[in-house]
């Protein structure tokens, strides 16, 4: 059952496909000649294979990058003609929108619906905010007391760029490097996640036929520990950009460290969603319960820890469990299906094993709580909800990767703030309330890089995204992101 009937016939024919490394604008196998499996989650199945990259593809990739970066076509393209190559390759994903939600939906089990009308639209509409920015990069002028200098700044592109990223939301990840890199006057190396690297290498496409001076773009598929490792230690790569683990993360930290590349890092999150007494009860349930359900809570900021006013537990947590009990968990390409599968046999056993030491460790179970053949084949597992929860146990410390939420009572606002705060993580946080000045309280004292007051799940091309602490640093998105790409240059005139 591999669910090919389900999909456009463009999107069988591609998959069929013999898929190589996209480098200098060909398709290129791997110098090994060796290819690797990728697996459709809703199956179990092997979906196809795509070629496994190493050291010597990867430098394949690196090279061209580093000669288109010096290549006139790419130096001297003006930027406003930057951003109209970066708009015509979003124009050329707009047309093939259903195409590329199709893809990522067979390709790590995303809902086709979360896809289609959510993440890859978001993934264009980036990409056109980007298209934008190329003609906006601007210096400033310093007024200096040093003497009678004349002091300028220009931003000037980084270099070549190796940007790793992960399987959960693979098109828009792709995007968010690829869009303030090349806006910013980079080249880049791209590396896919090996459990989902199909988007990608459509776009690649789309972006030959953009019409991409070669090697602008290319792409390596492989391992994380062999190509992905490469791209990292690759001495003519001038700053990484990854999305990840936080355990992967702080090994590309200390490898960039060697050569003093740039590093910008979004990682893990264990965000806290604090539903205070006064909050709408109703948009707080549902709102939290997307916070963690939605992409299967593989999402690096699930509200995972939610923490609920004490005079509204037990009513909350009723309300959340039926939610659960309700969601509709089955295949991805359904249009009804609100949750999918998780992404492999390894999340899979990880998720589980995560339920098993929750129940070890004395918490109860709500909701959920085991795996869900009954949904398919595939890697399903229930929305699960656990109460009973104690600060100190696994599943409120450790990030999951998967649709398991623990809801705890707090007291009062200053226990709950030290309690949210007191995680290694800082990437997102959910605030519940009617009152303003509670809103702006929290949002002021929790350690998140962003703060959701009222809403979970919101995101823009305009509004910065990263972490405090463990979760890493540099903001992607917004004006914030082309700082990652590009190195400010300051310029003395003497005047006398
Ligand atoms: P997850 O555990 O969610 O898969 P990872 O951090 O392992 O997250 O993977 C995110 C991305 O990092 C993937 O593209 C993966 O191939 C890559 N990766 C994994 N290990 C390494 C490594 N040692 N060096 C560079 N990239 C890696
Ligand atoms: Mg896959």
């Amino acid at each position: 059952m591999t669910q090919m009937h389900q999909v456009l016939p463009t999107v069988q024919e591609f998959v069929h496909r013999n898929h190589m490394h996209y480098i200098h604008g060909q398709w290129v196998p791997s110098v090994s000649g060796q290819m690797m499996d990728d697996e459709n989650p809703s199956t179990r199945e092997v979906l196809t294979r795509v070629a496994r990259g190493r050291e010597e593809d990867v430098h394949q990739a690196v090279q061209a990058a580093r000669k288109a970066f010096q290549h006139q076509d790419w130096q001297q393209l003006n930027p406003n003609a930057k951003g109209v190559l970066l708009w015509r390759l979003a124009d050329l994903m707009d047309q093939h929108l259903v195409e590329l939600a199709q893809l990522d939906s067979l390709d790590m089990g995303m809902p086709l619906r979360q896809a289609q009308y959510g993440t890859v639209p978001m993934a264009i509409d980036h990409m056109r905010y980007m298209a934008g920015w190329a003609t906006k990069i601007e210096g400033s002028t310093i007024p200096v007391s040093a003497g009678k200098f004349f002091n300028y700044t220009m931003r000037q592109p980084v270099g070549v760029v190796g940007a790793i990223i992960p399987w959960n939301f693979p098109l828009l990840m792709a995007v968010w490097k690829l869009g303030p890199a090349l806006a910013s006057g980079c080249t880049i190396v791209l590396k896919p996640a090996e459990q989902s690297p199909l988007s990608v290498l459509r776009l690649a496409e789309l972006i030959t036929e953009a019409k991409f001076p070669p090697g602008v773009i290319n792409i390596v598929t492989g391992y994380g520990p062999e190509a992905g490792a490469a791209l990292v230690a690759h001495p003519d790569v001038n700053k990484v950009a990854f999305t990840g683990s936080t355990e992967v993360g702080k090994s590309i930290m200390h490898k960039a460290a060697e050569r003093m590349a740039r590093v910008s890092l979004e990682l893990g999150g264990k965000s806290p969603n604090i539903i205070c007494a006064d909050a709408n009860l109703k948009r707080a349930i549902s709102g939290s319960m997307l916070g963690i359900f939605m992409n299967q809570g593989e999402v690096c900021s699930a509200g995972s820890r939610v923490y609920v006013a004490k005079e509204i537990y037990n009513q909350a947590l009723e309300q959340m469990s039926e939610y659960a009990r309700r969601l509709k968990v089955g295949q991805p390409l359904d249009p009804r299906t609100q949750m999918g599968p998780v992404v492999s046999a390894e999340q899979y056993q990880r998720v589980l094993d995560y339920i098993e030491s929750a129940r070890q460790e004395g918490a109860s179970v709500v909701a959920g709580g085991d795996q869900m053949p009954e949904a398919g084949p595939g890697f399903y597992i229930q929305p699960t909800i656990f109460s009973n929860v104690q600060d100190n146990m696994t599943i409120a410390r450790e990030e999951i990767f998967g649709p398991v939420v623990a809801v705890m009572p707090f007291d009062d606002i200053e226990e709950v703030v030290v309690r949210a705060n007191t995680s290694p993580y800082g990437l997102a946080a959910g605030v519940w309330t009617e009152n303003v000045r509670t809103a702006h309280y929290l949002a002021h004292r929790l350690d998140a890089g962003t703060v959701w007051v009222n809403a979970y799940h919101v995101y823009d091309a305009a509004a910065p995204w990263g972490g405090f602490k463990e979760s890493g640093f540099g903001r992607e998105m917004g004006h914030y992101a082309l700082e990652l790409y590009t190195e400010v240059k300051d310029v003395w005139i003497n005047l006398q």
